[in-house]
């Protein structure tokens, strides 16, 4: 058995060695990944390994990201403390309870029911922030609680997301990996009915899944 004190300290050292030495230095977000407790998001079997420096699978042919790529792309939407977040890809929702503690409310979307049941399983047992989620199609967004401040898509959108950016506020910011032409993690940000976007790094994501399913 591993002890939860042997869980802190391998949290720590990922902090260290896999987010602060590559260049993520918001302070808020490394004070998130020291208090989720990744290991209650991965497969009991993964124990202590679950800070190791990759992603593992959750079921269903998803993966829980690297915690790396989660920590920058969370870093470059620059999430604050009033801001509203929708969230597309719960998978295990260990992105989701990390938004949590940064945002004001955050609103998930799975498209796999039974992931998001075991997402709110884990969820429910730990300490977060405002969290409210459903099973749908997130390409479609959540027109229910738009606008957001910031969107963050987690698995492979085709092309640019029209419709997440209908439903992103003025100011706002929109983070997606696309797999238009090279897959590329673009940063999209809104200034009135002016959308620029930058593309920040190549990446590889699990497929983001059709609306039929
Ligand atoms: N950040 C999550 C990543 C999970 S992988 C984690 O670290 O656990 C991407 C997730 O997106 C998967 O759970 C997958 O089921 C979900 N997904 C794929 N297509 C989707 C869609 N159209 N709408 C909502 N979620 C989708």
């Amino acid at each position: 058995m591993e002890s939860g004190n042997h869980y802190a300290i391998a949290r720590r050292r990922m902090v260290t060695e896999q987010l602060r030495a590559r260049g993520i230095s918001d302070e808020r977000v490394l004070k998130a990944f020291l208090a989720v407790p990744r290991h209650r998001f991965v497969d009991a079997a993964v124990g202590g390994r679950a800070y190791d420096d990759c992603s593992f699978p959750i079921g269903y042919d998803q993966t829980i990201s690297q915690p790396y790529t989660i920590a920058f792309m969370v870093a470059s939407l620059d999430v604050n403390p009033l801001n509203r977040v929708l969230e597309i890809g719960t998978g295990s929702g260990y992105q989701t309870a990390i938004l949590s503690l940064l945002a004001r409310d955050v609103f998930s979307i799975e498209r796999l029911a039974p992931l998001l049941k075991k997402a709110e399983g884990v969820l429910g047992g730990i300490r977060t922030g405002s969290i409210r989620v459903k099973v749908a199609d997130g390409a479609l967004g959540w027109a229910s609680y738009a606008p957001f401040d910031r969107i963050i898509v987690s698995a492979a959108m085709p092309e640019r997301p029209l419709k997440l950016l209908e439903q992103l506020a003025d100011g706002g910011r929109l983070i997606a990996p696309i797999s238009e032409s090279a897959e590329c993690i673009i940063l999209f940000a809104r200034q009135g009915e002016i959308v620029t976007e930058r593309r920040l790094a190549r990446c590889s994501f699990v497929p983001l899944l059709k609306g039929e399913g």
